[in-house]
This record gives structure tokens, C-alpha cells and sequence, in this order.
């Protein structure tokens, strides 16, 4: 199968942080892997941008080897690396100072679309976007790319938005959520609008409730000092589960468009319930002889959470009665980041052998393995009777497209070539942000203000204890992690 990808201009994209860890591991190595595939045009410059003094050599250099890290080693073929680095360029700048300024603006070209990829702290936004303007580089139909965190709460997204909005148009801006360029999430998005099968069910009539599980291995480790002054609700669930959420709750868009998407995303939010403290469980790795939460942070008395479930409401038409069970945590049992859409039994059974559950359940993987499962329940093979079993109706890309389809692309390179398409619609509007910051302001303001402490929880395990009682009160179980 030959696949179809939209045509992108040549492009002049500049990354500031350009020696940082995102750039290193995400955002150069996705570049390459889509200039690998051919699909960079011709005529294309990224421009690294950073305090280090160093010439464009070396940071080539730096870029060679974190190819030789970051991308499978199927795609490393050294004539098609030094064709990559020799479109890299660089200049030093400090975002606070004034110098570099003048190089980076002889080296933009006007005729070429241009996008600025801020991979710095959110305090440097400001002076970043005002130099940008201050030493005329960036132009009016420019991109530029944001990274979370998007705030802290909702005074300070607020903040950076008037900041971005004092500089750029909202449709310059592009608010970036790894989660969004994950394949299976827009697979979400085409088997809910594309097939007639799922959007008659797609409501409380028939969906019991829905699972949102982002489960890490890993604890804070090196990042504790920013975690823990973050913890998982600003970190995981304000901006990725939230999309995940929107993604599976939300009315059909009239158009597969940014901002008919982006509306419909809104109203979700808009539409949740405050939160009840009984529907929240925060916990925090602590038990056994491993590393605790408090050993990778410096409060010794820290009480942000590692882990959080939550029950949420949906409170409309479609969704009255549907609960979303939502939960994220560091050094769990594996890392597992999934959507079950968890369908409702049939009214009546008229099998006699049919004893265990049968209900249809719809899982969405977005990693490890990207992809999507649906359970059904048949007649077990054989002649035993009519025993029932429930099967898998896998969907593989390998299978039904071809092993082409299977080399899924990065979250990163699909949002990049997106901001180059000029495509926002699978990017975060400023209202949104801002209104899931609205939503989880008074939840974290209560718990610090009671000055709640998180409960223990085994690392490697799926959370407390409480988290499994979330669903146990409400008959229900959490699918497996791992
Ligand atoms: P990092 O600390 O590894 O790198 C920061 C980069 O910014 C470096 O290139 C540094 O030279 C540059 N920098 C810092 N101060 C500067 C200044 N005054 N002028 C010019 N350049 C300056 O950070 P990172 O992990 O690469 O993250 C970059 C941004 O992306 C942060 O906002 C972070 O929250 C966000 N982010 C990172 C990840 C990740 O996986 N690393 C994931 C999501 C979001």
C-alpha cells in the first residue's frame, strides 16, 4: 500500500532550547525520522537555538549522536544523516539577553513558511515572543509551538496566554499535547465518525462506563524537584487525560476542522462536574525497601501526589449515568496507557451455559503498542453446546494495511508536520486550557488547604488500595495494568 501524505512547504523551523533534552529526544530525532521518510522537503532549515556557545558543526554533532540514540537503528543510514545535518543550522542566544538576535533574522527567509518551536521554560515565553517581534524575525503568518506545562494553575495559564497574545494571533499558537499526535487517538476520532457501528452506542443507553489509565514504570527520578511542585493532577491529568477524555466524550464535530474540534472538546470540559472528595484517591510511592516519592524529592514532608483516580461526571445528555474512571501514577506496575469503553451487558441472557460476564469492551492502546481491540462474545468451537466465549477482534495496522502501516510515527514528528501544515487541530486552544485549569483549581486548592496527605502505595504496584475501592463501591473493577 503506498501512503498518501499531505504535501508541506519548504520550511525554516527554529528551535530554541535546541540543546535540551525534548530536542535531543523527541524533536530531532522525529525530524529525522520524517526526513528519512522522505517527507522533509526539499529547500527545508531547522535552526537550533541556545545559550551554548558552539558553532553549527557542533551541534550537528550533538544531533548525529542523539540519532544514533533516539531512532531505530533500521534507519540509520549515514548518507541520509549527513543530508539531514547539513539542513541544521545554529546560533547562540540567550532568550534574556541581545545578542545572536540579528544573526537569526539575516539567516530567516520570508518566502519559506516559518515556525519557532519554544522547547524552553514557560518563564521565557515572554521575553522569547517580544524579542522575536522587538528584532522583527518573526513574520505575520510565522507558527510558533508550545510546549507543557501550560501553566500551573489557572491565573498563571491565564497569564501565558495574554503573554503569547500580546505577540501572536491564537491562530499562530500551537499549545503542543504529545497525547493528541498519538495514532490511536485519531483513530479514536475515526472509528466514532467514520463508521455507523460505534456512534449509536456511543452514549449511557449502552456504554456501562469508560477507563482512562496512563500508568508509568518509572518513578520522578531525575525530575523531582519540578515534579513535586506539579504532581499528577497538573501533571498528567489537567492536560493529557483531560484530551483523552474530551476525545472519547465529545458530540460529533460538524467538520473534522481545529476549531470544530477544539468547540466540541470545550463543551466537555465545560460540561464536568465539580469533584467530590469520595471520587478522588491520591497516593503517593512509598512502601517496601525501593526508593520512595520522598527519597527523589527534597521535602522530606512532601505531600503531592504520584498517583491520582478519579471518578468523573459528564454532566449532559449523553453521558448521565456513564461514569469516566480516570487514573495516572509514576512506578507502576508497567507502563500502560489505554481508553476502555466498557459496554453494557445484554438485557437478557437466553444462552442457559452462558455463566460469566458478556459484555463488549472497546480498548484503545496508546502505548506500548499503539492499537485497538474489541471484545466480542461467540459460540467456543467445538461440540460442547452453546458455550459462549469472549474473543479479541484485534486490529493490527501490520495486518489490514501492510507493515509500512505498522512503523507508526512518533507523536512529535506527526505535531510538527502539522504546525508546518498549519493544521491546529490537534492542538490545544487557549479557552481550553484555560478551562480545565478551571476545573482543577478548586480540587487542588481543597487538599492543599486541608493539607491531605496522599495514601502509600507499593511501587510496582496499581495504586492504593482506595483506587481499587473507587470502582469496587460501584461494582466495577479496573481492567489489568500491563
Ligand atoms: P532542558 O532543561 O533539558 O533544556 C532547556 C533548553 O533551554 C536548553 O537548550 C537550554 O540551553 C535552553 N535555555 C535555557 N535557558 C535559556 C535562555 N535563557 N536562553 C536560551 N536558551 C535557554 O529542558 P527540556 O527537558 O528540553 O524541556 C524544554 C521544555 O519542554 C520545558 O518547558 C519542559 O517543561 C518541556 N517539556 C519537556 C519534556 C521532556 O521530555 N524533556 C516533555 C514535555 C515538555
Amino acid at each position: 500500500m503506498v501512503s498518501r501524505v499531505i504535501p508541506v512547504d519548504p520550511f525554516d523551523l527554529v528551535i530554541f532550547g535546541a540543546t535540551g533534552d525534548l530536542a535531543r529526544r523527541k524533536i530531532l530525532p522525529g525530524l529525522y525520522r520524517r526526513f528519512w521518510a522522505g517527507q522533509m522537503p526539499e529547500g527545508s532549515r531547522i535552526i537550533g537555538a541556545a545559550r551554548t556557545e558552539q558553532d553549527a558543526d557542533a551541534w550537528r554533532a550533538s544531533i548525529r549522536a542523539a540519532i544514533e540514540e533516539f531512532v531505530a537503528k533500521s534507519k540509520h543510514e549515514a548518507e541520509v544523516i549527513d543530508r539531514f545535518l547539513a539542513c541544521l543550522d545554529y546560533v547562540a542566544i540567550d532568550v534574556r539577553g541581545d545578542g545572536g538576535w540579528e544573526t537569526l533574522r539575516d539567516m530567516m527567509r520570508q518566502e519559506v513558511t516559518q515556525a519557532f518551536y519554544f522547547s524552553v521554560g514557560p518563564g521565557l515565553f515572554g521575553d522569547l515572543a517580544e524579542r522575536l517581534h522587538r528584532y522583527k524575525i518573526a513574520c505575520e503568518t510565522c507558527r510558533i509551538v508550545v510546549e507543557k506545562p501550560f501553566g500551573r494553575d489557572l491565573d498563571s495559564a491565564k497569564a501565558l496566554n495574554a503573554t503569547l497574545a500580546a505577540h501572536f494571533d491564537e491562530q499562530q499558537i500551537y499549545r503542543i499535547d504529545h497525547y493528541l499526535g498519538k495514532e490511536t487517538v485519531q483513530n479514536l476520532m475515526a472509528v466514532r465518525f467514520a463508521n455507523v457501528l460505534f456512534e449509536p452506542l456511543w452514549n449511557s443507553q449502552f456504554i456501562d462506563h469508560v477507563q482512562i489509565t496512563v500508568a508509568e514504570e518509572v518513578g520522578v527520578g531525575g525530575r523531582g524537584g519540578y515534579y513535586d511542585k506539579s504532581g499528577a493532577m497538573r501533571d498528567m491529568v489537567q492536560n493529557h487525560l483531560m484530551q483523552l477524555l474530551c476525545l472519547t466524550a465529545m458530540e460529533p464535530p460538524s467538520r473534522f476542522e481545529p476549531d470544530a474540534v477544539r468547540d466540541e472538546k470545550l463543551k466537555v470540559i465545560r460540561a464536568l462536574d465539580p469533584l467530590e472528595t469520595h471520587d478522588i484517591v491520591r497516593g503517593q510511592y512509598r512502601a517496601g525497601a525501593e526508593p520512595s516519592y520522598l527519597d527523589d524529592v527534597e521535602d522530606p514532608d512532601s505531600r503531592t501526589e504520584s498517583f491520582i483516580a478519579l471518578k468523573v461526571h459528564v454532566a449532559n445528555w449523553r453521558w448521565n449515568g456513564t461514569p469516566f474512571y480516570l487514573r495516572t501514577g509514576k512506578r507502576m506496575k508497567a507502563r500502560t496507557s489505554e481508553i476502555v469503553v466498557q459496554f453494557k451487558e445484554p438485557p437478557h441472557s437466553i444462552f442457559e451455559e452462558d455463566t460469566g460476564q458478556r459484555a463488549n469492551m472497546l480498548s484503545i492502546r496508546l502505548q506500548p503498542d499503539e492499537g485497538m481491540d474489541l471484545r466480542v462474545t461467540i459460540k467456543e468451537p467445538g461440540p460442547g453446546g452453546m458455550r459462549l466465549v469472549d474473543v479479541p477482534l484485534d486490529m493490527s495496522f501490520a495486518d489490514a494495511l501492510g507493515p509500512e502501516a505498522a512503523d507508526v510515527p512518533d507523536a512529535y514528528e506527526r505535531l510538527i508536520m502539522d504546525v508546518i501544515r498549519g493544521n491546529q487541530t490537534l492542538f490545544m486552544r487557549g479557552d481550553e486550557v484555560e478551562a480545565a485549569w478551571a476545573w482543577t483549581d478548586p480540587v487542588v486548592a481543597g487538599w492543599v488547604d486541608r493539607g491531605d496527605r496522599p495514601m502509600p502505595y507499593e511501587p510496582g504496584s496499581a495504586g492504593p488500595e482506595d483506587a481499587l475501592i473507587l470502582l469496587h463501591r460501584d461494582g466495577r473493577r479496573w481492567r489489568e495494568i500491563g
